[in-house]
C-alpha cells in the first residue's frame, strides 16, 4: 500500500470511523483494531472489508487488506498478502513466533497458508460460520496428521468486525443483485 488517500466513488463512502487504539496497551484489541482500521481501508477501495496485521516482538512485520478486486487475483486476501509480506520481512518462511490478527475468521485457502507458514498464533474478529476454517463451519487444524498447529482464537472486536461486513454486503445487494451473500 502506499498510504496515498483513495479518491472517494460515488455509493462507496465508508459509514464506519477508523478506531484510535491507545498506544501504551499493546494487547490483541490493540493489534485488531489496526486490523480494523485496514479493513476501513479496503471498503474505501470498494474492496471486501477485512484487514490484518502480523505481530512479531510486539511490532507490526505486515499489514495488509482484501485487494482481490484491485488486483483481479482471487488469492489476493488480506491474510495471504500479510502472510507473504511477513516472510519477506524477516527472511524465512516459518512464522512460528508471529501472530496473524485478521478482522473475519480465515477461510479455506488462508487457514491453509496459515498451516503452511507455521504461523504461532491467529486472532481473529468476527467467526465465519459459512466459510471459517479455524473452527467456524471446520478446522483445518483438526487434520490428524498435522504436524502443526496453530494456536487460534476468535471474537476480538467481533463487533465492529461483523458490523463492516454486513453492512458492506447490505450496501452492495443494493447496488447489485449479483454480489455475494
Ligand atoms: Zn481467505
Amino acid at each position: 500500500m502506499d498510504g496515498d488517500a483513495p479518491t472517494p466513488r460515488p455509493g462507496l463512502t465508508c459509514p464506519f470511523d477508523k478506531l484510535r487504539p491507545s498506544q501504551l496497551v499493546r494487547d490483541d484489541a490493540f493489534f485488531m483494531s489496526l486490523a480494523f482500521n485496514l479493513a476501513v481501508d479496503a471498503w474505501r477501495l470498494d474492496e471486501v472489508p477485512i484487514g490484518a496485521v502480523i505481530e512479531r516482538g510486539g511490532e507490526i512485520i505486515a499489514a495488509a487488506h482484501n485487494e482481490v478486486e484491485r488486483a483481479g487475483d482471487p488469492t489476493a486476501h488480506a491474510e495471504m498478502l500479510a502472510i507473504t509480506q511477513a516472510a519477506r520481512k524477516i527472511g524465512d518462511w516459518r512464522l512460528n513466533d508471529c501472530t496473524l490478527y485478521v478482522t473475519k475468521e480465515p477461510c479455506p485457502m488462508c487457514a491453509g497458508a496459515t498451516i503452511m507458514s507455521r504461523l504461532g498464533r491467529v486472532v481473529y474478529g468476527w467467526g465465519d460460520p459459512k466459510m471459517g476454517c479455524l473452527g467456524g463451519a471446520t478446522s483445518l487444524h483438526s487434520l490428524p496428521k498435522l504436524n502443526h498447529r496453530v494456536n487460534a482464537i476468535g471474537g476480538i472486536l467481533e463487533g465492529p468486525c461483523k458490523e463492516i461486513l454486513q453492512a458492506y454486503f447490505n450496501l452492495k445487494r443494493g447496488r447489485d443483485s449479483s454480489a455475494p451473500a
